[in-house]
């Protein structure tokens, strides 16, 4: 055996020693342009200044305390993020899989709450991802995931992404008690739910006593040029949302959002978690939050993502043999690929030290920190097109 972990992960042979801004340099002193960012997680770059400095400060101060205490920390974050979206009320965790979990018992319970204990039903998406857990992977239903885990959890359906009649089907049935969507897929292939498709959701589901749930633990917090993704469509407000990832920077926090109407049925005593918002992580989160909210950033996200996206474009018309197609939103960017995507994740790390990250439907996905500069994700094509030219070389030898 040449390693005690478990060996759930496919690692590449890349040993990580520190980070800053866009860069990472491996133990061997070798530098890397990092358009992975924790898969969309330190949003800030690595060793963010302010992010460093209110783990410091608050190291100093208190680190955790039970849940069975007031922790002004919790009360303040909860404060920024209903303030700056649809929700009432927020429930702390440590990861996206335990945000989504909170989502869908927050779901089941207000229907239990309110005299409809029948409507148990969820529905979610082919090539969705939530997280790990047994509600996550039931959630997302991907074979992949949950084969060999045991029987399915009962009350749990998958549709096929886009066909819009049956989830018409699934609203309307009198045991469904929520959907579950990523408004911009990721793990699963970059999809974009169009504009359209999110506010007819939203319409159906009200007619018909429906929840939803948006994971955002990817695609929010900025990620898309908006704070939240589905603000791009307007009227198309969850009920509940799971967040994760680039909350903390790159610090353990998820976060499960509702409004005080969907969390009715969560009273006390009836969820909880030890460290879920404890002092550390709320400080860190403050911190964040504080950035991502930013006007300023949130524009810079679009600008840099409008010179990627063109860029890119180009790649794909003089790389046709390489380039299929470019999707995504914001810097949540997907590029579908000839060769194998894990191929030529290799070949942008060994040849260009350039890290990008995979996806579903052979996709690599550039995923940079969303203060990334012009010239950095410059840099990053030229990377990136010397990844295509090797890879034709692959291909053509
Ligand atoms: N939901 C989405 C959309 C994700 O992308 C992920 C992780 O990649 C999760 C949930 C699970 O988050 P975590 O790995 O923090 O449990």
């Amino acid at each position: 055996m040449s390693s005690h972990l478990m060996g759930v992960y496919n690692r590449a042979p890349l040993e990580v020693d520190r980070g800053r801004g866009v860069r990472l340099w491996s133990t061997d002193g070798t530098e890397y342009l990092d358009c992975v960012s924790g898969i969309s997680t330190n949003a800030l770059g690595h060793a963010n200044p302010v992010l460093v400095q209110a783990v410091k400060d608050q190291a100093e101060k208190l680190w955790h305390v039970s849940n069975i205490f007031k922790i002004p920390g919790q009360e303040k974050l909860a404060d920024d993020l209903c303030a700056n979206s649809f929700a009432d009320v927020v429930f702390f965790t440590n990861s996206g899989t335990e945000a989504v979990e909170c989502a869908l018992k927050t779901a089941r319970k207000f229907h239990s709450a309110n005299g409809a204990p029948e409507r148990i039903d969820i529905y979610g998406f082919d090539g969705s991802f939530h997280g790990r857990t047994y509600g996550a992977i039931n959630a997302a239903a991907n074979p992949s995931y949950t084969e060999g885990f045991g029987p399915p959890m009962e009350g749990f359906h998958q549709l096929k992404w886009g066909d819009r009649e049956a989830l018409e089907a699934a609203l309307k049935n009198p045991t469904t008690a929520a959907v579950i969507l990523e408004p911009v897929q990721g793990e699963g292939g970059c999809r974009v739910t169009p504009d359209e498709d999110l506010r007819w959701l939203r319409r159906t589901a009200d007619e018909n006593g429906v929840l939803i749930i948006f994971d955002e633990v990817q695609c929010g917090m900025g990620r898309t040029g908006k704070l939240w993704a589905h603000e791009w469509a307007g009227a198309a407000e969850p009920d509940i949302m799971a967040i994760a990832k680039a909350l903390g920077g790159g610090f353990p926090i998820g976060a499960c959002l509702a409004t005080e109407r969907a969390a009715s049925g969560m009273t006390a005593g009836v969820h909880g978690s030890t460290f879920g918002g404890n002092p550390l992580a709320m400080a860190v989160g403050q911190a964040a939050f504080g950035e991502l909210v930013k006007p300023e950033l949130l524009a810079h996200v679009n600008e840099i993502a409008g010179y990627l996206r063109q860029q890119l474009h180009g790649l794909q018309q003089r790389y046709p043999d390489i380039i299929v197609d470019v999707r995504g939103k914001g810097l949540l960017i997907g590029v579908k690929l000839v060769p194998n995507n894990r191929e030529f994740m290799g070949w942008a790390r060994d040849e260009q030290h350039l890290l990008v990250a995979g996806g579903g439907d052979n996709l690599v996905r550039i995923l940079p920190p969303l203060n990334i500069t012009l010239e950095e994700a410059r840099e990053a094509i030229e990377k990136f097109e010397g990844a295509c030219a090797f890879a034709r070389t692959k291909l053509e030898g």
